[in-house]
């Protein structure tokens, strides 16, 4: 949000008084992220007001206005501003009260005059003066604020600190917006080798990145007025980030791989289906997350066994008996059963030696093979994972989703 103070007041023109008010008030705009555009002096005189109002109001989306609230005939600032906006001045009897309060306090007896205080524009904010007798105002109009406050820095002051300041801190205070940049496949310190220039001289928009299960997450965060203000000064960084990541970066907006790869396929109408062995159906699960994934995934099948592996997904025997069920080879038949028996565009398939027991020097505990089928021809992928049964099998279903997307993306181009 930007401002601009308008200061009314012949005495300020003629040099009798200098114009603390917008001193004051452009800190204070500015402790809140208000940025203040232009600073204003109009004298005393309604035809000069109106075109000095009507220029802040082009350029400006707040003009914060002082002076002239009082209660003689030079005093025309409400009068000037309601026929700018195209508002009435209707009554205010709560502050019509409080004047008449003020006076009792200070023993004084109203004069008529005064009630012309207590004309406001219909609809405004009223802010209490209660270190004096004209009230201010806040106006909403058409997208633009338009505050009024008298004169007297005594009255002025606790009036802008108490309500207004407040009233635009609710309305424009800053957020931290935050992106949130999602990678697959490449390791935090090699992550962060990639970006390092970029994190050394990161400025307002700040970088963070932190690896969780496998995945690095890179947090660009800046401080901002608006969501769409900090998105924007994001994005140039975000993009060049991007670029040096490829298509290892797979969200850009938080989401989860799974999330990303299952939404792909039905996006691009893919059908799919899987046959899991060392995961034990986790892949199907993850699959089953989403909804609607009925469209495209039509089949999962769990061969932990080999007969199952034969029986359901027409491995053959020598296979199995010349490479082993943890193999390239035994992957690839899998995948190719799997995706004929379910006439699907692709076919996924996964074996592995998630431990802790069963590995060997040539075998160990960590090997996975990963196989994807289709039409074009079958591709596989060995992984060789680190850690316990658990993360073994975790890792594996992220490295399968990572190859669905990736052969989505294929597909596609
Ligand atoms: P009043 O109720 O006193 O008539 P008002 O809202 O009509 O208040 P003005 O008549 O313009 O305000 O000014 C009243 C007094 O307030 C001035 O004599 C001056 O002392 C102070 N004042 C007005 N404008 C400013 C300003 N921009 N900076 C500092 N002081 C100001
Ligand atoms: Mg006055």
């Amino acid at each position: 949000m930007n401002a601009e103070i308008l200061a009314v007041g012949t005495e300020l023109l003629m040099g009798q008084i200098a114009n603390t008010n917008a001193q004051y008030i452009s800190k204070k705009l500015n402790d809140i992220g208000v940025n203040v555009y232009y600073h204003s002096v109009v004298g005393d005189n309604p035809a000069r007001l109106k075109d000095s109002l009507l220029a802040a109001l082009k350029r400006c989306d707040l003009v914060v206005m002082t002076g002239g609230l009082g209660p003689t005939q030079d005093d025309l600032t409400k009068e000037t501003v309601s026929e700018v906006l195209g508002k009435k001045l209707v009554l205010h009897e709560e502050s019509l009260q409080r004047i008449k309060a003020f006076f009792d306090r200070i023993n004084r007896k109203m004069t008529d005059n005064n009630v012309k205080q207590a004309y406001l524009p219909e609809g405004c904010i009223v802010v209490e003066n209660n270190n004096g007798t004209a009230p201010g105002c806040i106006i909403e109009n058409n997208g633009k604020i338009v505050v009024m406050l008298p004169g007297p820095p005594s009255e002025m002051i606790p009036m802008l600190d108490d309500t207004v300041v407040p009233y635009l801190k609710e309305k424009s205070g800053y957020r931290i917006v935050s992106k949130y940049l999602r990678v697959f496949g490449i390791g935090e310190s090699q992550l962060e080798e990639m970006i390092m220039d970029l994190i050394d001289k990161q400025d307002r928009v700040t970088i963070a990145t932190y690896a969780k299960d496998g995945q690095v997450t890179i947090r660009l965060t800046v401080k901002s007025m608006t969501e769409e203000e900090g998105i924007g000064e994001i994005l140039p960084l975000q993009n060049e980030i991007a670029s040096r990541l490829k298509d290892a970066l797979y969200s850009t907006e938080d989401e989860e791989l799974e999330y990303v790869a299952s939404k792909m396929l039905l996006s691009s109408n893919i059908t799919i289906a899987t046959a899991e062995s060392c995961t034990g159906g986790l892949i199907s699960a993850r699959l089953t997350d989403m909804p609607g994934i009925s469209k495209v995934f039509k089949r999962g099948i769990v061969s932990y066994s080999n007969e199952s592996k034969m029986e359901n997904l027409g491995v053959r025997r020598e296979t199995l008996e010349r490479y082993g069920a943890v193999s390239s080879e035994t992957a690839t038949e899998m995948a190719e059963g799997v995706r004929k028996i379910a006439s699907t565009d692709i076919g996924l398939a996964v074996t592995g030696i998630a431990g802790p027991d069963g590995g060997t020097d040539e075998k160990p505990v960590g090997l996975v093979y990963i196989a994807i089928a289709h039409d074009s021809g079958t591709y596989t992928r060995e992984l060789r994972l680190a850690g316990n049964r658990n993360r073994i099998r975790n890792m594996t279903v992220l490295n399968a989703f990572d190859m669905i997307r990736k052969y989505v993306m294929k597909l596609k181009r």
